[in-house]
C-alpha cells in the first residue's frame, strides 16, 4: 500500500488538476474522498503515516452506517466484518454499582440503521481508505502536510515525504481530515480552548476470558467508578474474545495513583466491584497507552476554500461514542456543499455548515456535560422513565443527534434539567 518516493513523484506529476486535497486518510477524510470521486471530482489524500495503523475510538454508532451507505461502503464492511473481527453491535449498557441498564438502538425514536460493529480502528480504517482508493482516490502514504496558503484563488499546501523532501501542491479546495493532528487549526491560527475540562485516558486491549452469561459482548458497557462520578470505563468486546478496555478521569485522579502505566490500571480495576468480576479471567498482554486533552474546539470550522472535518473540528468527549459519526457526518455535509460550489452555486459555509454541523455537535455537548455532573447517570438508572423518553435518549446513543424530530435534539438543554429534575424525585 505504501508508495516509494519515485511513485509518489509520478503521481505529483500528475497533480496539476486536483480538485480537492484531503488531509487524513481517517474516517472523515476517507468517506468524503469516496463521496467526492463518485460524484466526479478528483480528490488526493495525503497521509502522515502507513496504514494499518492504531487509533482509539472503537465502538461505531448506528447513525454512521448511513454515511458508510452513501458512500458505497456498507457491503465492503459487511463482507469483511467476520474476517476482521468485528463485533455486531445492537446497543449501549452502563453500570454503577450493583445496578446495571441497557439501551437496544431498536427501540430508539428516531429511524435509521439500528445495529453497527465494535472494531479495531486499525483495521476499519484501513478498509475505508482502501475502499476510497478502489472508488478512485488517490493517496499518498508517509507524506505529511506542513503548511498552507489559503489568501489566493487556489490553495496552496506544503508537504514533505518521508526522505524530508518539501513539495507543492495547488486544488481547488482543502478539507482538513488530520484528527488530533489538527492541521489547518494550528497552521491558521483557529484553535480555541474546549470548555470542557482536561482529561485523561488509559487504555489498552485484553484477552478478556468473560463469561457469557455475564457480560452482553454486542453492547459497548460503560461503568461508573463507584465513588468518583465522573470516573468512568469503557468495554468494547470485539468478536474474537478480545476487548478494548480504558478509563477515563481529570489528571488529579491518575496522580494519586501509582505512576506505572499498568500497574495504575490494574489499581483502579481493583476499586471497581463489578468490574472487578467480569475481568477476573483478562489477560493483560498488550501495554497500556495513555492520552490526555484530547478535547478541542476551534473558532470556525471553514474559511476560503477550506473546512475541517471529524477532529480537526471540534472533539468533546469519548463517552457517547460519537467520533467517528461526527467526523462521517461532517465528510457527508461537505461533499455535498462542494458539489454545489463545483456547479457554481455559492455557498453560505455557515449556515449550511458551519452552524448545522454543530447543532448536532450540541446535543451531544448536552448529553456529556449531563454525564459527568450527574444528571444523565441519574436518569438512566432512575427506576421508572417513561418508555417514550427512553426511545428519545436512546436514538441520540444510537448517534441521531441531527434529528430534529426528536425533542431532544431541538430542546436538549431544558428537556434533560427537566427530566433530571423527575429522576431526582422517584
Ligand atoms: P482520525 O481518525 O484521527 O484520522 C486523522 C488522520 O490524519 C490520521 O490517520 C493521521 O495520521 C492523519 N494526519 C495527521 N496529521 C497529518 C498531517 N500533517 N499530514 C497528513 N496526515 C495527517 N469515537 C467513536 O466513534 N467511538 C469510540 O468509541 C471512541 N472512543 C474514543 C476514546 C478516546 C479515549 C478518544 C480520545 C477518542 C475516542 N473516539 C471515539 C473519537 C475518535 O477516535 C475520533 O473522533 C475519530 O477517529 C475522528 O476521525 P477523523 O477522521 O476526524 O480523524
Amino acid at each position: 500500500m505504501s508508495n516509494t518516493t519515485e511513485s509518489m513523484n509520478s503521481q505529483a506529476s500528475d497533480m496539476s488538476n486536483i480538485d480537492v486535497v484531503i488531509i487524513g486518510a481517517g474516517p472523515s477524510g476517507s468517506v468524503a474522498g469516496a463521496l467526492l470521486v463518485q460524484k466526479g471530482y478528483r480528490v488526493h489524500i495525503v497521509e502522515k503515516q502507513h496504514f494499518p495503523r492504531f487509533s482509539i475510538g472503537e465502538s461505531l454508532l448506528p447513525q454512521c452506517m448511513e454515511f458508510l451507505e452513501e458512500a458505497n461502503m456498507i457491503d465492503a464492511l459487511h463482507s469483511s466484518a467476520d474476517q476482521l473481527e468485528f463485533q455486531f453491535k445492537n446497543g449501549a449498557a452502563f453500570a454503577r454499582g450493583e445496578t446495571y441498564t441497557d439501551f437496544n438502538f431498536a427501540e430508539k425514536f428516531s429511524e435509521g440503521p439500528t445495529t453497527t460493529y465494535q472494531v479495531r480502528r486499525a483495521d476499519f480504517d484501513h478498509l475505508l481508505a482502501q475502499e476510497s482508493e478502489k472508488k478512485g482516490v488517490t493517496i499518498t502514504w508517509g507524506h505529511e502536510i506542513t503548511s498552507i496558503n489559503v489568501d489566493g484563488e487556489r490553495p496552496v499546501l506544503g508537504a514533505r515525504d518521508e526522505d524530508g523532501k518539501d513539495y507543492e501542491l495547488q486544488c481547488r479546495y482543502v478539507l482538513d481530515a488530520s484528527g488530533f493532528g489538527r492541521v489547518l487549526p494550528r497552521l491558521l491560527d483557529l484553535n480555541r480552548p474546549s470548555k470542557f475540562p482536561v482529561r485523561s485516558s488509559l487504555f489498552t486491549h485484553v484477552e478478556d476470558n468473560m463469561v457469557p452469561e455475564e457480560f452482553d459482548r454486542e453492547k459497548i458497557l460503560i461503568t461508573i467508578h463507584p465513588d468518583h462520578k465522573d470516573v468512568w470505563f469503557w468495554l468494547i468486546p470485539f468478536s474474537d474474545g478480545r476487548s478494548s478496555f480504558g478509563v477515563v478521569a481529570k489528571n488529579e485522579f491518575f496522580d494519586s495513583l501509582p505512576k506505572d502505566s499498568e500497574e495504575r490500571l490494574q489499581t483502579i480495576i481493583a476499586q471497581v466491584p463489578s468490574l472487578k468480576k467480569i475481568l477476573r479471567n483478562a489477560k493483560f498482554d498488550t501495554p497500556v497507552r495513555q492520552i490526555t486533552g484530547y478535547s478541542s474546539d476551534v473558532t470556525s470550522l471553514w474559511g476560503n476554500n477550506f473546512a475541517l472535518l471529524g477532529n480537526a473540528g471540534e472533539f468533546l468527549d469519548p463517552v457517547f461514542s460519537s467520533g467517528v459519526t461526527i467526523a462521517m457526518k461532517s465528510a457527508s455535509m461537505v461533499s455535498s456543499l462542494l458539489d454545489r460550489k463545483f456547479k457554481g452555486e455559492t455557498i453560505d459555509w455557515e449556515k449550511e455548515y458551519g452552524e448545522p454541523l454543530r447543532a448536532g455537535v450540541d446535543t451531544f455537548r448536552v448529553f456529556v456535560e449531563a454525564w459527568y455532573d450527574g444528571r444523565f447517570q441519574d436518569i438512566i438508572f432512575a427506576p421508572k422513565p417513561t418508555i417514550k423518553i427512553r426511545e428519545m435518549i436512546c436514538s441520540i446513543l444510537a448517534g441521531y443527534a441531527w434529528d430534529i424530530k426528536n425533542p431532544y435534539v431541538k430542546d436538549s438543554e431544558r428537556r434533560m434539567n427537566a427530566l433530571a429534575e423527575v429522576c431526582q424525585t422517584i
